[in-house]
């Protein structure tokens, strides 16, 4: 009889611990549910899709890290579809490339600017004169580059060589084909708030702090250099976007206190690794425009990447971060311009 009693005892245990595994189970999947979601989806979710937008730094994680190769290749890709409109209304966008000499670093940029004008339909044209052309024969070939009305943008390859004179030449490619944004006029207007082309380089530097979900509104920008093709007219867009702003160049005094301070800094100066990533705030913005070799022959920067990466949230890389930019926005002013020809803009 004890022993019946006992079974039955057993048997009742065994059915309420099942039952009460059951219920915990239930509550289980219950709260490791979010929306829907199971929770080994959460964690890939938040791996695969949350982490890379996230801004870290702060916690030592490295810095958002913004892709200038993704971004110019989203950028072309709005472009050609921008070409094709304009071929549409039977305008097909042209580009002139003006190289002076045999310099190996321009010969490859030109090149590079052709290819990509040909990828996103435009059509680019190569012109060469020798190294010890005149100012009177570069001029002379601009003015029939400003007459035809096929060419919709006109670059000329800077450096150039030392007998020609720099402004006289940029100053006469007309101001409606100037897609380099270096014409006084052009340059004039960026200042005015109503730009006709922007400059290159300050250009996609904009697109990739926009890309950085960098808020420009009140910050404290700083631009590391001051040439007129990348510097200035730096300053002036950050200064649109209302962030304050503040230039330094080579007769700044204690540069790693300002970058100290800086939310944003756009370096661009042309010297291996002379910010030093331990100046760089934490949750920093940081654009890299430098191209330099180090002492290891390698492709780099102005800012020492490794070091700011630990501290800022978001930095380019070099390469794959400005330069590539800067030639996606010549084909966004190439097709600009193509479109203001076909009543599209
Ligand atoms: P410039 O030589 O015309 O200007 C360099 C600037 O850096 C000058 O304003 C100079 O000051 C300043 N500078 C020099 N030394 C210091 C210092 N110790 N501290 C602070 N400022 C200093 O160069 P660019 O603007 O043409 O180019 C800068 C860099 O950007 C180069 O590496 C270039 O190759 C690169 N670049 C990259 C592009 C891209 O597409 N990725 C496009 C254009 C440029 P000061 O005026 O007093 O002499």
């Amino acid at each position: 009889m004890v022993q019946r009693w006992l079974r039955e005892q057993l048997r009742q245990r065994g059915k309420f611990r099942r039952r009460r595994i059951r219920r915990v189970e239930e509550e289980r999947e219950r709260t490791q549910k979010w929306f829907g979601i199971h929770l080994d989806q959460q964690v890939r979710l938040v791996v695969e899709f949350v982490e890379p937008f996230e801004y870290q730094g702060s916690c030592g994680v490295s810095a958002f890290v913004i892709d200038g190769t993704a971004l110019a290749d989203e950028t072309l890709r709005e472009v050609a579809s921008r070409v094709a409109a304009c071929v549409e209304r039977r305008v097909l966008p042209g580009l002139a490339v003006v190289l002076v000499g045999e310099d190996p670093a321009s010969l490859v940029y030109v090149r590079n600017k052709s290819r990509k004008a040909t990828q996103v339909g435009i059509v680019a044209r190569d012109l060469r004169l020798p190294g010890d052309s005149s100012t009177a024969s570069l001029l002379a070939l601009v003015s029939e580059l400003n007459a035809d009305r096929a060419v919709h943008g006109i670059l000329i390859q800077l450096p150039l060589p030392s007998q020609i004179d720099a402004q006289t030449v940029l100053a006469a490619v007309d101001p409606a084909k100037d897609v380099d944004g270096f014409h006084p006029d052009n340059l004039g207007r960026l200042m005015l708030g109503i730009p006709r082309f922007v400059a290159c380089t300050p250009q996609g530097c904009m697109l990739m702090i926009e890309r950085a979900g960098t808020q420009l509104d009140g910050a404290r920008a700083l631009v590391i250099g001051r040439s007129t093709i990348v510097g200035k007219p730096m300053a002036q867009l950050l200064l649109q976007a209302n962030a304050t702003v503040t230039m330094a160049h080579s007769r700044t005094n204690d540069l790693r206190a300002l970058v100290g301070m800086a939310d944003v800094v756009v370096a661009a100066v042309g010297r291996a690794n002379m910010v030093r990533g331990e100046w760089i705030a934490k949750e920093a913005t940081v654009i890299d425009v430098g191209m330099n070799r180090g002492p290891d022959g390698k492709l780099c920067g102005d800012v020492e990447y490794d070091v700011a990466r630990q501290r800022a949230r978001a930095i380019s890389p070099v390469p794959g971060g400005v330069g590539p930019m800067t030639i996606a926005c010549l084909m966004r002013n190439v097709v600009l311009s193509a479109e203001r020809t076909a009543g599209l803009a």
